[in-house]
């Protein structure tokens, strides 16, 4: 963590959002926060909200109600500051880029006229290649890695563009055992210095590992740990509530 961090990163209150020209509220009345130091889960039914909630989050959709502050500031404002990770089959595979151009659009800003990096952007790409165990994954094309691979390269994606808050969308889906465990004992450690917000769909993976369960369902609750330990949890996907 920085010291440029307010407590909490994220704090969402009376958040109510309908994509344009439809009728029905996707979120109504949402409100929770996430600690500087939290790995928070987010839960949830398919159409339940949960991608829709990311995006309001990075600014990319805005609340017809209520108010979201992330790391002190309007989603759009604080951008930059967060690395936002999507599920890497949502990258097209017939990308040419290598994976060091890959981890390099961390370093683009809006104001950048094209990919034009200075050395600082190469080094912040190689610390976050060698943070992630990519960097002898540097020069290879993106489109000949494993799931588990690319994973991690777009964490350090999100690395190298010095996020101070990560958000992920299911980073586990299409991994395999082993590479799901290198992935979370990434995550763990880097949780150690930023605070996390993961959409899964694994409940002994958001229990064993994070410290809070939200579960999304057209509005937010806080799901208490008793529960997410126990198969009850199993029920909520089949239509009870938490
Ligand atoms: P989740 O990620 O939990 O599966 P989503 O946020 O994707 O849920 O979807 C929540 C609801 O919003 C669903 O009913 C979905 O059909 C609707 N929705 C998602 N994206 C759009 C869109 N671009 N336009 C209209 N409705 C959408």
């Amino acid at each position: 963590m920085t010291d440029r961090q307010p407590s909490p990163v994220i704090s969402v209150t009376g958040l109510g959002f309908r994509y344009p020209r439809q009728r029905d509220q996707v979120l109504t009345e949402v409100s929770f926060t996430v600690g500087a130091t939290e790995w928070v889960g987010l839960l949830g039914p398919n159409g339940g909200g949960k991608t829709t909630l990311l995006r309001l989050l990075l600014g990319q959709l805005s609340p017809r109600a209520g108010r979201i502050d992330v790391l002190g500031g309007t989603p759009v404002r604080m951008r930059q500051r967060v690395g936002y990770v999507p599920q890497h089959a949502s990258i097209d595979s017939s990308v040419l880029a290598s994976v060091e151009d890959v981890v390099l659009l961390g370093r683009l800003t809006g104001s950048s006229w094209g990919p034009r990096y200075s050395v600082l952007d190469r080094e912040l790409a190689l610390a976050a290649l060698e943070e992630t165990n990519t960097a002898e994954l540097a020069g290879r094309a993106w489109r000949t890695l494993s799931g588990g691979q690319r994973q991690r390269v777009l964490i350090a994606r999100a690395l190298a563009s010095k996020a101070d808050l990560l958000l992920l969308d299911e980073p586990t889906t299409g991994i395999d055992i082993h590479r799901e465990k290198e992935l979370l004992r990434l995550l763990e450690r880097l949780n150690d210095r930023l605070p996390i917000l993961m959409v899964s769909h694994d409940i002994a993976l958001v229990s064993h590992h994070m410290d809070r369960a939200l579960w999304v369902d057209r509005t937010v609750r806080e799901i208490d740990a008793g529960t997410l330990n126990s198969d009850s949890l199993e029920r909520f996907f089949h239509g009870e509530r938490p």
